[in-house]
């Protein structure tokens, strides 16, 4: 119990509070109709293995473009979002729009490039999410290899035994799996060996300080050796200059991604960095 939670559980609120709730009820009302008005959009983050080599594909990111408020990234929205259950209706899109956009480039031309989506902690508990995921491949004529699936640490290792059984019928179809911020959940080692995974994203708090901070240098090293001992292969988010992109690369890290490499862009601009 928390001092603002009373009797029975009813929460009082401060005033700071109320006007963080008011924002919350609009922006919750306003996601409501988003999708209809087609407010939302996705960015696409390239991914790079090691420097100086192509890019082998792209992660999409949910923005939200707020009539009166601009350009709202996930953070914003996505708790709302999971909170009120609109994440199905809008995972199901981002899937769709991502396989479509993967189908555009590889009719384009650049058939080796792979799709990366997220899914919240509700998707990965709907039980129509294999179907959902079969449809959109079915759909955009994609091999499933081409699209992974990137589900956080914390996801994964709640409800372990689900979450294997998920995580194997997806991979059976030959969906790959990422496990997302990686090291700032509590994985359980014994867990990470069964997990049928085939990424390890190391989260970027530890790319940060990377050259600086002889714990997280120690820190990414063991999850660089962990992926390649369990044959996984490790990404690092979050690369923002040249020192961090050298250490890791001299690491072995089999896959970049961070703003020193490309940020998040729109499907043209993509393109036009990519090629
Ligand atoms: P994530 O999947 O871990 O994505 C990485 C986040 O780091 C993205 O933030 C990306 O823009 C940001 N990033 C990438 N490179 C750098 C860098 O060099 N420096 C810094 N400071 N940041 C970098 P974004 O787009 O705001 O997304 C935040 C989170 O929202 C994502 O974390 C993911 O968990 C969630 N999210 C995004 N799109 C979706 C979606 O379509 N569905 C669901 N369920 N969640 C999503
Ligand atoms: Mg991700
Ligand atoms: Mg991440
Ligand atoms: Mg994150």
């Amino acid at each position: 119990h928390t001092k603002q939670s009373g009797r029975n559980g009813y929460t009082f609120f401060t005033p700071a509070m109320q006007a963080s709730a008011a924002r919350r009820l609009r922006l919750l009302q306003d996601l409501r109709r988003a999708l209809a008005r087609d407010e939302l959009i996705l960015h696409y983050q390239p991914k790079f293995p090691g420097s100086g080599q192509p890019v082998i594909g792209a992660e999409a990111l949910l923005r939200w473009q707020h009539p009166e408020l601009g350009l709202l990234g996930p953070d914003t929205f996505i708790p709302i979002a999971e909170r009120s259950g609109l994440i199905l209706p809008i995972g199901d899109w981002v899937l769709d729009r991502a396989c479509a956009q993967l189908r555009a480039w590889h009719d384009a031309g650049h058939t080796s490039w792979s799709m990366a989506v997220n899914l919240s902690p509700l998707q990965f508990t709907s039980p129509s999410l294999v179907d959902t995921v079969r449809d959109a491949l079915q759909r955009h004529a994609l091999d499933p290899g081409h699209l992974t699936l990137e589900v956080t640490e914390t996801t994964a290792m709640k409800n372990v035994e689900a979450s294997l059984q998920l995580l194997n019928t997806l991979t059976a179809m030959g969906v790959k799996i990422a496990i997302d911020d990686f090291g700032t959940g509590y994985s359980s080692l014994l867990y990470l060996k069964r997990m049928p995974a085939s990424e390890l994203k190391i989260d970027r708090a530890f790319v940060r300080d990377l050259e600086n901070n002889a714990e997280d240098a120690a820190i990414v090293s063991s999850i660089v050796a962990l992926g390649r001992s369990l044959q996984l292969q490790v990404v690092a988010e979050g690369v923002e200059t040249e020192a961090q992109r050298d250490f890791l690369d001299q690491l072995g890290c089999d896959l970049l991604q961070g703003y020193h490499l490309g940020k998040p862009m729109d499907p043209e601009a993509f393109l036009r960095q990519a090629t």
